[in-house]
């Protein structure tokens, strides 16, 4: 279904108003979205943004358009706040070779966004392999006289940019430079610069320093937000459509970024750059580095504090599109709990309207009340997308839509309410925004699969629970034992027994 001619409205950080989106090349999409950097395990607040931008990515998909979607790999150069580069501390931690750190959780990563089934982007470029681009992008910013070098280290100059480019700088963030100059401080090598808010878009390396390059200026390592410069650029040209990522990225990382490409090109990168909101865990960001965080293996097996029992991933991606991607969002129990239950209803619902027959013969096209209802909620659902890919309102138009199903099925409306060509075409839509657009995947099916797994399951912890009451504790644990050696986790909490997958 070819609709790239609808009017996609984005909401556009630089202008601070949704924007009617206008593609550079008619038909295409080039998006780049700032990846993890993989010195640990992605928490459910990168996932919230990965899972905001793969609808994205499916929504331009789906109305027709080609898309190269970029997602980097940051393996270097993203420095802690006390300057140690995060890649060594990963390593440090857990006594490997940098680039093992890397793999290894990039590919805990690559299995993280196929269990919330993310699709992949095009092209998922790595740091490390692109110091050749990133070493031509500081020669070009020194050529155009925007950056110094100062023993082997080379700055970005900020002041001198920005008196070159009123409006520029600041353009992402919002802030007013003279702020943005206070609030700069940088501990590594302060005092090489020439000004606060200057940044190091080449740093020379340091005894500690692993992972080291040659470099006309000195054996040494790229600054971090040279490396979304240098491949965006690669891959999707001096300007493209769409550049993503979280709201704290927002400064330092791509306010240097805007000033890095057009220091070496002159001119901007992104037309339109989009923020995900927050994953809030007790009203606060969640994060890594102050321990407020769930793993996402401790929200699918059960294994939190913060959760009385196990999630699955689908209830856990539904959760976060019950959201807008703009607002944030706050991880609770009893939020994940209704998720849980409106995603069972949504999935119960396509269920039930795939099986009803449709008179095949009787496409007439004629309208009735009820079939003018369902139509509008499915534009609603379309328009809900259109506007600034608001997903909650698509799941509010799925879920009225639902209620013609209910009614049908409950006989408070007659089998032939809806018109046999409004109920296939309901059919095709209802579906089509689930699987394809969502990216939802039914987990709750009792014909399939996961239905035996879950009676398997129920009867053999009936067996365990009749153990314990019969003090057999050696039977009991022998169960959870081989339960977990097969990646079952069972859980005794407040609420009963529950189980999960491990990860
Ligand atoms: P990092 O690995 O820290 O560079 O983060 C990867 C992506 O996750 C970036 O786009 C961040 O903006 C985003 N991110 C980090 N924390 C959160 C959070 N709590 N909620 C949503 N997105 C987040
Ligand atoms: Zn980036």
């Amino acid at each position: 279904m070819l609709q790239e001619a609808r009017k996609l409205r984005i909401y556009n950080t630089l202008t601070g108003k949704k924007d009617v989106f206008e593609p550079i090349t008619p038909g295409y999409v080039g998006m780049y979205v700032c990846g993890p950097t993989v010195y640990n395990d992605a928490h459910l607040g990168n996932c919230r943004t990965y899972v905001s931008f793969d609808v994205i990515h499916r929504y331009f998909r789906h109305i027709g358009y080609k898309v190269r979607y970029v997602r980097n790999i940051t393996d270097v150069g993203h420095l802690t706040d006390d300057g140690e580069d995060r890649m060594a501390k990963g390593s440090k931690l857990a006594q490997l070779e940098p680039m093992e750190v890397a793999q290894k959780y990039t590919l805990g990563f690559h299995d993280m966004m196929r269990i919330l089934n993310t699709l992949p982007p095009s092209i998922e470029p790595r740091a490390t392999g692109h110091i050749p681009e990133q070493i031509e992008m500081v020669q070009s910013i020194l050529d155009r006289g925007l950056a110094y070098e100062r023993n082997g280290s080379v700055y970005f100059n900020v002041p001198k940019f920005a008196g070159e480019n009123p409006g520029v700088y600041g353009s992402v963030s919002g802030r007013v430079l003279d702020d943005l100059y206070a609030e700069t401080r940088e501990l590594k090598n302060q005092d090489e610069k020439d000004h606060p808010a200057d940044f190091a878009i080449w740093m020379k390396a340091r005894p500690q320093d692993l992972m080291v390059w040659n470099s006309p200026w000195s054996v040494g390592f790229p600054g971090w937000h040279l490396e979304c410069s240098a491949m965006s650029t690669k891959y999707l040209g001096k300007s493209f459509d769409i550049h993503g990522g979280g709201n704290d990225l927002k400064f330092p990382h791509h306010e240097n970024e805007v000033a890095q490409n057009h220091g070496a090109c002159g001119c901007s990168p992104a037309r339109t750059w989009m923020h995900t909101n927050m994953l809030l865990l007790n009203n606060r960001k969640m994060s890594k580095s102050d321990g407020n965080t769930i793993s996402p293996a401790e929200l699918f097996s059960g294994n939190s504090p913060h959760t009385t029992k196990a999630y699955s991933p689908m209830v856990v991606r539904f959760f976060m599109l019950m959201a807008h991607y703009r607002s944030t969002l706050d991880i609770t129990d009893d939020a994940l709990l209704a998720a849980e239950k409106g995603y069972n209803k949504l999935m119960e619902t396509n269920r039930l309207l795939q099986s009803m027959p449709v008179d095949s013969g009787a496409f007439d096209g004629s309208e009735n009340e009820h079939d003018r209802a369902v139509l509008s909620l499915m534009e609603e659902a379309y328009q809900g997308m259109d506007d600034d890919f608001n997903t909650a309102m698509v799941i509010a138009a799925l879920n009225e839509m639902g209620s013609y199903v209910h009614k049908i099925a409950n006989k408070q409306l007659p089998a032939d309410a809806l018109s046999p060509w409004v109920l296939d075409k309901m059919k095709v839509t209802f579906a089509t925004f689930l699987f394809d657009i969502l990216g939802l995947l039914d987990d709750t099916s009792s014909g399939g699969d996961s239905g035996v797994v879950d009676g398997l399951m129920d009867l053999i912890l009936d067996m365990r629970a009749q153990a314990r009451a019969q003090k057999d504790w050696a039977a009991s644990d022998k169960i959870r034992d081989a339960l977990s050696a097969i990646g079952i986790q069972v859980k005794d909490g407040k609420e009963g027994v529950t189980w999960g997958r491990s990860l």
